[in-house]
């Protein structure tokens, strides 16, 4: 063994491999080079023959220069946080693939001279939205209300509901986001219940807006009540609407989801919104309503630190403009569509002679949208000890556990990747055979 370790190729000659050479244009050389390092570190420990090292280094590649792997979203969960939430229209990649490179973003092709950063993008959102004198995009939806509460409300009162001091998840707690900025919180009302009255006492000179928030991700039953738009809006102080998941209009499916056209109509001053739960574009906050509000947001100098990026833009843009982008086609799915896919793979599998159940299932918005809606659903239930091997294969494929079983719910997955699923079924349950 150890003559044989002399005969180590060195690191350059290993990189001079054609197949290495290539990797290098589409990696980066650094990341091929430790390829080759742990290639030469196993045939060092014996691990593997010196003359393998080059086979062995080819074999450790990454798929690409990101480490971020594609899912296929089984867990019948449209806006899965976890899985970066909206996934973007084929129209929306272009989009970003164009941006990609130098663009005219803020620049007009035709006189030569700087222009309105975003304009096309921006002029889609109002184009989309009538009931909004003007618009603005920001980071996300967090952002918006960041900005909003720093232009209208800094060392001023923001009246709320006790009702809508809610935790958005991970930890962020929309009361402490607002107050961040140095604004404060007027509390009104209760947890479950709230009126006109409260807020009306507790508006006065020092109060900036009244935020009126989407509980958007739980419901509340019983004795309750809170106050609509409508009714806030005829109180003395702008109202601004957190409607969170960015619906621009309303949505039958969804009759409880507060949406950006109706609530202007119903009079708030402003609305926020994310650009990534049900409209189903890109991470982005929305900011839709009267031109002198929206004015002094875009020209707070915060907005700078806010600004989206123009492959945000032009993915925006895309997702409003194009085609129906999979967020909405996945809550729109048949039912019966969904169970014959499911059908279809079971008995592929079992001519396979993997066993699969189909099973009805309820998929949800999730993300932070429609809370409480279930969407009927199907999919097929497998042993659970495959679960970790279709996550960690390829596609990476992420179903749910119940029950101790596993459940891939397919109304999200893409009807052209079924024959993936079916093959990488395929695939762990030979390797879990084997193991
Ligand atoms: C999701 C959500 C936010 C935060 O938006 P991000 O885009 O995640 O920053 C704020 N308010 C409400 C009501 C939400 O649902």
């Amino acid at each position: 063994m150890p003559d044989d370790r002399r005969h180590i190729p060195r690191t350059d000659t290993v990189l001079a491999d054609p197949r290495l050479v290539e990797a290098a244009s589409a990696l980066g050389r650094d990341t091929v080079k430790n390829c080759v390092i742990a290639a030469q570190n196993r045939a060092r420990r014996g691990d593997i023959p010196p003359v393998a090292v080059a086979d062995a280094a080819v074999a450790a590649l990454p798929r690409s220069a990101t480490s971020l792997r594609p899912v296929i979203n089984a867990t019948g969960v449209v806006l899965h946080t976890n899985l970066g939430r909206a996934a973007l229209s084929e129209a929306a990649v272009d989009a970003l693939r164009t941006a990609a490179g130098h663009t005219d973003v803020e620049y007009d092709l035709g006189s030569g001279r700087r222009a309105r950063r975003g304009r096309s993008a921006l002029a889609t959102l109002a184009a989309a939205v009538p009931a909004a004198e003007a618009v603005h995009v920001v980071n996300n939806g967090a952002a918006a209300l960041v900005l909003t509460a720093t232009a209208l409300a800094a060392g001023r009162e923001i009246v709320m509901s006790r009702g809508e001091l809610i935790e958005i998840g991970d930890g962020f707690r929309l009361p402490e986001l607002v107050q961040s900025t140095g604004a404060r919180i007027r509390e009104v009302g209760t947890t479950n219940r709230t009126v006109l009255a409260d807020y009306a006492d507790a508006v006065g000179p020092d109060t900036g807006f009244v935020l009126k928030v989407h509980p958007s991700n739980f419901v509340v039953h019983g004795f309750t009540a809170d106050v609509p738009v409508s009714e806030l809006a005829g109180l003395s102080v702008p109202v601004v609407a957190d409607i969170g998941s960015g619906l621009l209009h309303p949505d039958a499916l969804l009759p409880d989801e507060p949406d950006a056209t109706s609530s202007l109509k119903h009079g708030a001053a402003l609305v926020t919104a994310s650009g990534d739960k049900l409209l189903g574009g890109p991470q982005a906050g929305l900011l839709l309503g009267q031109r002198d509000i929206v004015e002094q947001l875009r020209r707070h100098p915060l907005a700078r630190a806010l600004r989206v990026d123009k492959l945000t833009l032009a993915a925006l843009e895309a997702t409003i403009a194009g085609p129906v982008p999979p967020t909405r086609r996945n809550i729109r799915h048949d039912a019966a569509q969904v169970r014959a896919r499911a059908e279809a793979l079971r008995d592929a599998l079992a001519e396979d002679g993997i066993t699969a159940d189909v099973i009805e299932t309820a998929s949800v918005v999730g993300g932070g949208g429609a809370p409480g809606v279930e969407l009927p659903s199907w999919g097929v239930t497998l042993d659970q000890a495959l679960a970790a091997r279709l996550r960690t294969g390829d596609p990476a494929i992420v179903g749910r556990i119940d029950d101790g079983r596993l459940i891939l719910d397919l109304r999200c997955v893409e009807p052209a990747h079924d024959d993936a699923v079916h093959e990488a079924i395929r695939h762990a349950a030979a390797q879990e055979q084997d193991s």
